[in-house]
């Protein structure tokens, strides 16, 4: 049944690779699939790792892809949607996603010569979103022109961060490209918050959360739910299967289940402040 509500869209981003924002919008993105929540997940990284993780193991044979969706959008002359059916595929776990591979990339560069060149994404978005109640960005580990379509695209940012490198600066220069995109381009844009992943025993302290806390206040909050660091995770990307299917008991699902909750807390938040009537 299509929603009457206002679709969250969610930007995972951090310019840093290898800190689980491919892993995570997997497991969020099933996660709130298993909620009953209607859940579109799109690759935005020409990398296609998310698009791999979620089974197809050739991205660059797919005719099809978000760059073709991008490209449309951009060619259009008029203000007809883009045909998106044939580029959004089915999970088994319950959700849809919109693959990617390499030639993300020559779009992306492509980009730069484009009118409301940091829109693109958000026009195709808007053609297709009205039929979930999330969609999750995967962005690529840059602050290059999809990531900056991205975050115009997005209601919120959620930050993945590494547990080693949470009291690093690195956060720095994010928080001001996103505030540069809410002042410019989208001014819903909020930080939905960070959340630790890898986490282990020498590398993960609650004193450190506490210090980031008072560090950036509500600029930037810490959600509660952090992912451990752990083999089972690592696995998922081979085993065509989201951590609540691949060790459904393990500390890695309860932890995708605490941020699944978080995020579902955080959506319902703001539907009260905006209607006060539910
Ligand atoms: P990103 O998208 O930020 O580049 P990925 O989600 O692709 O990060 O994760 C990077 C690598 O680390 C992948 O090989 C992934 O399987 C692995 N990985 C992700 N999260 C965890 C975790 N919590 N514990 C152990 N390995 C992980
Ligand atoms: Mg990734």
């Amino acid at each position: 049944m299509p929603n009457t509500h206002k679709t969250q869209v969610i930007a995972v981003a951090n310019q840093k690779g290898g800190v689980g924002k491919s892993t995570s919008v997997f497991c969020l993105g099933a996660g709130l699939a298993r909620k009953g929540k209607k859940v579109l997940l799109v690759d935005v990284d020409p990398q296609g790792d998310l698009t791999k993780m979620l089974g197809v193991r050739t991205p660059h044979e797919l005719p099809v892809t978000l760059s073709s969706l991008l490209t449309d959008v951009v060619s259009q002359v008029d203000d007809s949607c883009p045909q998106t059916d044939a580029a959004i595929l089915h999970h088994a776990e319950g959700f849809d996603f919109i693959p990617a591979n390499r030639t993300l990339s020559a779009v992306e560069v492509n980009l730069i010569n484009v009118m409301s060149r940091e829109t693109v994404l958000q026009r195709l978005l808007d053609s297709v979103k009205k039929n979930y109640d999330f969609v999750l960005l995967d962005c690529r580990p840059s602050l290059g022109m999809l990531v900056i379509n991205a975050l115009s695209a997005a209601d919120q940012v959620l930050i993945p961060v590494q547990a080693d490198y949470l009291a690093a600066e690195g956060m720095t220069e994010l928080v001001g490209t996103v505030q540069a995109i809410k002042r410019q381009i989208n001014p819903k844009l909020k930080v939905g918050g960070i959340f630790l992943t890898m986490a282990n025993e020498t590398n993960f302290r609650k004193e450190i959360v506490s210090s980031v806390r008072e560090t950036y206040g509500s600029q930037l909050p810490v959600l509660n739910a952090v992912i451990p660091a752990t083999v089972r995770l690592a696995e998922i990307s081979l085993a065509d299967e989201s951590i609540f299917l691949h060790d459904p008991k393990g500390k890695a699902a309860a932890a995708y289940e605490k941020l699944t909750k978080e995020v579902l807390a955080n959506g319902r938040q703001k539907v009260r402040q905006t209607d006060p009537s539910l």
